[in-house]
């Protein structure tokens, strides 16, 4: 790194809505860049815009990226840098750079890409002040004719057609500073070494290389991130569902999971790896291994990113994140961490989220559980059946210690002296104690479910049904 500057990047989100998918991922590749090179990682939150901007989208900004463990370094507001832009801009003014005219409305200005071709200068002058007095100057660059273009870390050599471009606003007249300006001042003062940002700016780049050039500023590199697409081939979007990263903590995904997920629409290690912890993400990340093509955001593969990395955590952590989830949904009782615990480990490999682990493992924690009839129907509803579950219920009431090691010799017994295949117990036994045919091993889940639950349940499957509605 001789002679090299020392990485400096920034995330600079608007707080006019929550921290999307998009987002996210645009501060991801930001803060693994600092992190890999021992850089920088600044959070500048763009809310010039006083209307739209709102405090709640802020914090929203800020605990996403706690939740998701990105710390940042430095942490700045534009909506308190406002004297700075005034100052730039008037350095602008000073050497000819800029000037101040009537600011014309934005219906008034033609849109980009179908000008004449030829400069269209907005001429300095007009009325200053409005019939109430206020001034409706505003500060506009001077658009020179300039080669402009840049090399792209993702996209090589982009090149602009200056004449196309006309003189912009940089402050408008109640004193605010517009996007690009702002950007290119805050960039170069925050001394931003690399931009990386999604490739919906790259038409904002001209603009800002000129900016650079009226400072004498050699520009940052750019880095431009093509966009993530949903599985229609169409800008995500709020119809893809949820983009709120606050919706898939909701969701019950672990934070490392959608680091991951995120991490791969935009960039792979190589040697089709694919999950990967955090630190491994940022010890093998490079600008290089970038993609160059958009992405796509599939929730299937979401969900099985996340269901590995949930293999992987440690069942007490995984306890610890499924608290909130299962009190939300009255399945936490009086908190019994090592039997959660326990279910976590039972179920490990069969829930993809935490919500999911609360809709599978329910009948763990309550008798109110979810009953499908077409088990019912399948396996519950023969007078044979229902008498066995009976049998069933008093030998298991009867057991001094109900464990797997009792409880299945007990039921492959019973099944003998019945002349039935065990199958022929197991199967009514699982969906009178689940409400499934499919569960975990039938023998855990009743320990599980403890003794009280288990006869409890095998006696109202037996007797009336009552659970387990007849179809
Ligand atoms: N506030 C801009 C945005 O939210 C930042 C763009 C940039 O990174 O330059 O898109």
């Amino acid at each position: 790194m001789t002679g090299e500057k020392k990485v400096r990047v920034r995330f600079a989100p608007s707080p006019t809505g929550f921290l999307h998918v998009g987002g996210s991922r645009t501060a991801l590749f930001n803060w693994l860049y600092a992190r890999r090179q021992g850089g920088t990682y600044i959070l500048r939150i763009e809310d010039t815009d006083t209307e739209r901007s709102k405090p709640e989208y802020l914090d929203e900004i800020l605990d996403s990226h706690k939740w998701l463990g990105m710390d940042w370094d430095e942490l700045y507001r534009q909506s308190k840098r406002v004297e700075l832009y005034r100052h730039k801009a008037q350095e602008l003014i000073a050497a000819g750079k800029a000037y101040r005219s009537v600011e014309r409305e934005p219906a008034e200005q033609p849109e980009q890409g179908k000008r004449s071709g030829r400069h269209k200068k907005v001429e300095p002058g007009g009325d200053s002040v409005d019939a109430e007095g206020e001034s409706v100057e505003a500060v506009y660059f001077r658009m020179p004719d300039i080669p402009l273009f840049f090399y792209d870390m993702i996209h090589d050599k982009i090149e602009f057609d200056a004449s196309l471009i006309e003189d912009f606003v940089i402050l408008r007249s109640n004193g605010v500073a517009t996007y690009n300006f702002a950007c290119v001042v805050d960039d170069i003062n925050m001394n931003i070494t690399h931009v990386i940002r999604g490739d919906d700016h790259i038409s904002n780049t001209p603009r800002q290389l000129a900016l650079y050039r009226a400072f004498e500023v050699k520009p940052p590199k750019f880095v431009h991130m093509p966009l993530t697409m949903g599985t229609d081939g169409k800008r995500l979007s709020k119809r893809h569902g949820a983009t709120a990263i606050t919706d898939y903590r909701k969701m019950g995904f672990l934070p490392e999971g959608l680091l991951n997920f995120l991490a791969l629409l935009g960039w792979s290690p190589g040697g089709n790896k694919e999950i990967m912890q955090v630190e491994e993400m940022v010890a093998s990340f490079s600008i290089k291994r970038m993609k160059s093509t958009s992405t796509v955001f599939d929730r299937d593969k979401l969900n099985w990113i996340n269901g590995e990395h949930i293999k992987r955590a440690d069942t007490s952590r995984v306890v610890e994140l499924l608290l909130p989830f299962l009190e939300e949904r009255q399945l936490a009782g009086e908190v019994d961490r090592l039997r959660i615990a326990r279910t976590v480990e039972l179920f490990r490999g069969r829930f993809d989220t935490l919500v999911m682990f609360c809709e599978r493992a329910d009948y763990v924690f309550t008798d109110n559980y979810e009953v499908e009839s077409e088990a019912v129907r399948e396996h519950l509803c023969g007078e044979d059946t229902k008498k066995n579950l009976l049998k069933l219920a008093e030998r298991l009431e009867s057991l001094a210690e109900f464990d797997v090691n009792t409880i299945e010799p007990v039921m492959r017994d019973l099944a003998g002296e019945l002349g039935i295949k065990a199958a022929k117990l197991i199967h009514p036994a699982r969906v009178a104690m689940t409400g499934r045919s499919v569960s975990p091993g039938i023998f855990e889940v009743m320990e599980l479910v403890g003794p009280d639950a288990c006869v409890r349940r095998l006696r109202r499957a037996g007797a009336d049904g009552r659970n387990v509605e007849e179809p």
